[in-house]
C-alpha cells in the first residue's frame, strides 16, 4: 500500500476531482457535505486525506495543496488534529455498523466547532455502513450545516445510502482510470511483470492491482485456476479442490471464479476478440469452451453472483466451495 502520508498530490486520474474542489474553495463555494464515491481501489481515501489536509493547513501552497510543514500539518500527520474527526464502525463491532451514538456525538455543537480557528473536517467512512438510526441522525446534521465544516462521506455503494442523504451532499466521483494511465502508474510503483493481468483482476482499479501484487495473489489464483480447470477436465476431485480453495476468502475467490466463468461465456459466445480478464489463461479457457453448454454456464454464473451477495462463516464457506465445485464438475459431464 502507498502510505497516506507519502501522497502529497492527487493521483493522476484524480486531477479533475482535485480541480473541482480547489475551484469551489477558491470562490468560497465549498459544499458542507461531500459524498466521495467510486469503486474500491481508485484512491477515494487518499483524495479525502488530501482535501482534509489542504483545508486544515495554515499555509497551503501551489494548487491549494497542504504544505506538510506547518503546525496544523504536523498535528494532522500525528493523528492529533482536534479539527479532524474520523467516524467509522467500532473495530470490535460484529455488525460493522456505524451507530447513532457515533453520529450524535458529531451533532453536539462542540464537535462541530473548529478548535483552531480554521476549518473542521469530519470523515464518515464507509458511509454505507450507517444503520437507519445513524442515517436519520446524520440527516439532522446535514439540515443545519455549520459554517467552515466539511463533512466527507466516503462510499463505494452510494445506492445504499438514503436518497435524502445523497441529495444533501455534493457528489464527487473518483473515476477508474484508462488502462494506459493505470498501467503507467502501476509500473512506477511496482516492478511486477504482470501489470495488465493484475489490473484486469482489479477491475481497472490501480490501488487494488498494487495490493494484489504485494499480497502475492497471482500465484494463489494460478493454483485455484488449475483446480477449476482440472475439476472440469474430470482429473481432480471437487471436494478435495474445495478444501484447497478454503484458504481464500469468498470475496477473493468468488471474484476470480466470476472472472473465469464470464471469460468462458464471452469466448463461447464467439464474438471476435473479446476483452478478457484472464488473458494469461486464454488457451485453457478456449479448450474448456469446446465442451461447455452455454446455458449451464450462465446458470452457474448466476449462482456465483448470488453467492457473492451473501456472507459466509468459515464453516459454510467450505460448504459453498464444495457445492460450487460439485455443480461445476456436473456441468462438465
Ligand atoms: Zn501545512
Amino acid at each position: 500500500m502507498i502510505p497516506q502520508a507519502a501522497v502529497q498530490a492527487p493521483l493522476p486520474w484524480q486531477e479533475p476531482c482535485w480541480e473541482s474542489i480547489s475551484r469551489a474553495r477558491d470562490v468560497g463555494r465549498l459544499p458542507h457535505a461531500l459524498l466521495v464515491t467510486g469503486p474500491a481501489g481508485v484512491g477515494k481515501r487518499l483524495l479525502v486525506a488530501l482535501i482534509a489536509n489542504s483545508l486544515l493547513c495554515s499555509r497551503p501552497g501551489e494548487r491549494s495543496l497542504a504544505c506538510g510543514q506547518c503546525r496544523e500539518c504536523e498535528l494532522l500527520a500525528a493523528g492529533a488534529h482536534p479539527d479532524y474527526v474520523a467516524v467509522g464502525p467500532d473495530p470490535e463491532s460484529k455488525s460493522g455498523e456505524i451507530k447513532v451514538d457515533d453520529i450524535r456525538r458529531l451533532a453536539e455543537s462542540d464537535a462541530l466547532t473548529a478548535h483552531r480557528g480554521g476549518y473542521k473536517v469530519i470523515v464518515l467512512d464507509p458511509a454505507q455502513n450507517m444503520n437507519a438510526n445513524a442515517a436519520n441522525s446524520l440527516l439532522k446534521t446535514l439540515e443545519e450545516p455549520s459554517a467552515d465544516t466539511l463533512l466527507c462521506l466516503v462510499c463505494e455503494q452510494p445506492g445504499r445510502l438514503p436518497a435524502t442523504i445523497r441529495s444533501r451532499c455534493q457528489q464527487l466521483r473518483v473515476p477508474v482510470p484508462s488502462e494506459p494511465l493505470a498501467l503507467e502508474w502501476l509500473h512506477r510503483h511496482s516492478d511486477t511483470a504482470d501489470a495488465v493481468i493484475l489490473l484486469r483482476l482489479a477491475h481497472g482499479a490501480p490501488l487494488s492491482a498494487l495490493a494484489l501484487a504485494e499480497e502475492g495473489r497471482l500465484p494463489q489464483r494460478e493454483r485455484a485456476f488449475t483446480g477449476f480447470f482440472e475439476v472440469y477436465a474430470g482429473i481432480r476431485d471437487p471436494i478435495a479442490e474445495a478444501a484447497a480453495w478454503n484458504e481464500h476468502e469468498p470475496t477473493i475467490l468468488l471474484d476470480w471464479l466470476a472472472g473465469w466463468v464470464s471469460d468462458l461465456l464471452r469466448l463461447a459466445s464467439g464474438h471476435p476478440a473479446p476483452l478478457l480478464v484472464n488473458e494469461d489463461r486464454v488457451q485453457d479457457l478456449r479448450a474448456m469452451t469446446e465442451s461447455l453448454d452455454p446455458r449451464a454456464g450462465h446458470r452457474f454464473f448466476q449462482r456465483i453472483l448470488q453467492a457473492r451477495a451473501s456472507q459466509y462463516s468459515p464453516i459454510n464457506r467450505l460448504l459453498l466451495y464444495e457445492s460450487l465445485l460439485v455443480q461445476w464438475a456436473r456441468i462438465a459431464r
